[in-house]
């Protein structure tokens, strides 16, 4: 699969619900509405919209949400898809996760073929991350992120850049990173949903965080690249991976190979744009594919050139309506 502008599609990001047992207020407001359940894919619906992108090209999916290991059923559809793995046709099945639940299927995850897994976690300050995240508990994280180390996952943390709350905190996190052996992406925070509040105030433009950390940390430009939207850099002392994703202060669409599926079966071509076709009705309708096929055709046609994010401009207000969680990062 190609796009209009040459870009091959070989990623696919798999939002499989919206649910989840935290409220970053970075992500979504306290008292957040989730979807009727009668309107999701279910999880063999699911299973036949990827393998059929996997069939026209797709080699990556990532498995995100809401939080994903909270899906009813979720272990017997990485189970079914890792199918995939073991053909060869799929390089790799992974998934982000807050890491609430990972202690109790992290050894599952690995002996199902998942190889690497992103774990969300802002600060390592227990208050600190209950404040964040409205609620969540540092130690079942941190027992998780064991529990993915004992059983063999290659972890690597995400942590978004919060202005007044972590700031301060980013220093100690890429040592602590360091002494366990991840690679650590740090994240700007992105317009997406309302979230009750202003946005911009929690803003930290990550050029700036970058020169901070360089007080601390030798910092050199790594070739790593994922074609998505972290740039690299190597940690010297630690001999780690940093990554900064800098969608606002910085355009990483030229090389983006990705697409995303939401719980309900609606494909975004971008994270930050609105443009999207509907997969589930055209599954339904059709039970040869034909229509699957035409609508992912359709896809390829309509993805954008670059995404709209803006948070300056519009006092935090978001440029889109939806939330992460929707989409799933
Ligand atoms: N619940 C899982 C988790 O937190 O890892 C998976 C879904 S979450 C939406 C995926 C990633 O998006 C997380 O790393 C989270 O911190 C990040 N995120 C959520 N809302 C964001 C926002 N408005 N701007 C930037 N990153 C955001
Ligand atoms: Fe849940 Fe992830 Fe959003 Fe936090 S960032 S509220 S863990 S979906």
């Amino acid at each position: 699969m190609q796009d209009s502008f040459g870009r091959p599609i070989t990623y696919l990001r798999v939002s499989v619900t919206d649910r989840c047992d935290f409220r970053c207020f970075y992500c979504m407001p306290e008292s957040m509405t989730f979807l009727p359940r009668s309107e999701l894919l279910s999880l063999e619906e699911l299973d036949q919209v990827c393998t059929r992108f996997i069939e026209r090209g797709v080699t990556k999916i990532r498995l995100t949400g809401g939080e994903p290991l909270l899906r009813r059923g979720i272990m017997g559809f990485i189970e079914k898809i890792s199918r995939h793995v073991q053909s060869g046709a799929l390089n790799e099945l992974t998934l982000t996760t807050n890491g609430s639940q990972l202690a109790k299927h992290a050894k599952d995850l690995k002996d199902l073929g998942v190889d690497r897994i992103n774990v969300s976690m802002d600060t390592l300050d227990a208050d600190k991350f209950s404040e964040i995240t409205r609620g969540g508990q540092l130690l079942h994280v941190l027992d998780g992120i064991e529990a993915a180390k004992i059983a063999g996952l290659k972890v690597k943390i995400n942590t978004v850049a919060l202005k007044s709350f972590n700031e301060h905190d980013l220093s100690s996190m890429v040592g602590w990173c360091g002494d366990q052996g991840f690679d650590l992406t740090l994240i700007e925070t992105m317009p997406l949903g309302d979230i009750g509040g202003d946005r911009a105030k929690d803003y930290l433009a990550l050029d700036d965080v970058r020169t901070a950390l360089e007080q601390d940390w030798t910092l050199a430009p790594s070739s790593h690249t994922t074609n998505g939207p972290a740039r690299y850099m190597d940690v010297g002392e630690t001999q780690q991976r940093l990554g900064f994703i800098t969608p606002l202060s910085d355009h990483f669409c030229d090389t983006c190979n990705r697409m995303r599926l939401t719980c309900t079966g609606t494909l975004y071509m971008c994270l930050g744009q609105d443009s999207s076709v509907n997969l589930r009705d055209a599954l339904r309708s059709d039970a040869s594919q034909g229509a699957l096929n035409a609508a992912m055709d359709q896809a390829l046609t309509l993805k954008p050139k670059g995404h709209d994010f803006e948070i300056s401009t519009n006092k935090g207000a978001p440029s889109l309506k939806r939330h992460m969680n929707v989409t799933g990062g």
